[in-house]
């Protein structure tokens, strides 16, 4: 079934006008050709349908996140919502304003501001941080050969002047126990992590899979997943997840690389990839083949 209604899906936006920028905010990102497009879709059941450009690597970007929150969740419990909330926040991705009324405690963790005091716990919980956070990805996906791009981490760091500001707003509030410049690193490469849209529905398998990856390792319990999940769906699209939720009806988690991944628990995960994003930083096209998949399949979480 899959099968015809992504080709239908493809062609379609393929006839899309093309509309949003490429993001070049980060210089290195501004390589890409912005007019990439893939959709791969992997089933819980062990089906796979992928369509375009669903075997390049892109720069997964604030995809990333959910894989950090989800990592720390499983060494560290609900202790890490002392330091970081649950609500969606309404404002842009870097926006820096709520944290001086919220005493330094980030709306939620898929903002930067929250995604940096999960970066500083991972760094003060894991060995080798970087290489341990590579692993447990690796792990997660199957696939040995993911990596960090350092070149996409470099960039980042020469220009992020915003995520040093949050950092060091952060450390003012004590909500950043290590260097900042070290938190900062470990942001910068996560958020450099390249991987295709066919990997990303691999890696986020265990997400829609009851906690169990598909090689049956247990990353985190049922009642973690759901509460991952629920997050996805309230703040994986920053001031645009009440948009997402109402167009597309799935948790999911966006990146300014162009990818998006979203889930329907116990059934499949999705992933597409459309490097022209909408002025809240997220996939233009991406959103609107999501949008046709749940129209023309019914299958959403509502
Ligand atoms: N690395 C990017 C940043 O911090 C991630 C943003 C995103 O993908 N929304 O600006």
């Amino acid at each position: 079934m899959f099968d015809k209604v992504l080709q239908d899906i493809y062609t379609e936006s393929k006839l899309q006008p093309k509309i949003g920028e490429i993001a070049n905010y980060i210089p290195e990102l501004a390589n890409v050709n912005p007019d990439k497009f893939g959709i791969y879709l992997t089933s819980i059941s062990g089906e796979e349908f992928g369509i375009g450009d669903v075997h390049e690597r892109f720069s997964i970007q604030s995809v990333s996140k959910a894989l950090s929150v989800a990592l720390a969740y499983s060494l560290l419990g609900e202790k890490i919502w002392e330091r970081v909330g649950v609500e969606p926040s309404g404002n842009p991705f870097n926006s820096l304003v709520q944290l001086e009324y919220e005493k330094g405690i980030p709306r939620n963790p898929f903002i930067n501001a929250g995604a940096l005091v999960i970066a500083d716990m991972l760094i003060t919980e894991l060995k080798n941080p970087k290489e341990d956070f590579l692993g447990f990805i690796r792990n997660c996906s199957g696939i040995a050969d993911i990596n960090f791009d350092y070149k996409v981490a470099q960039s980042e760091k020469d220009t992020g002047f915003r995520n040093a500001a949050l950092a060091n707003f952060l450390k003012s509030f004590g909500n950043i126990n290590n260097d900042v410049d070290e938190v900062l690193d470990f942001y910068f490469h996560q958020c450099s992590i390249a991987m295709s849209c066919s990997e990303l529905t691999k890696t986020f398998f265990f997400f829609a899979n009851q906690g169990l990856t598909s090689s049956g390792e247990l990353i985190l319990n049922q009642s973690q997943v759901k509460r991952m999940n629920a997050l996805m769906q309230t703040c994986g699209f920053y001031d645009e997840s009440g948009e997402f939720t109402y167009r597309v009806g799935l948790p999911g988690k966006s990146g300014v690389g162009g990818g998006i991944v979203a889930l329907l628990p116990k059934q499949f995960i999705v992933s597409t990839w459309s490097p022209r994003l909408n002025s809240n930083g997220n996939s233009e096209l991406g959103m609107y083949a999501l949008e046709q998949l749940t129209t023309k399949t019914g299958m959403s979480i509502f």
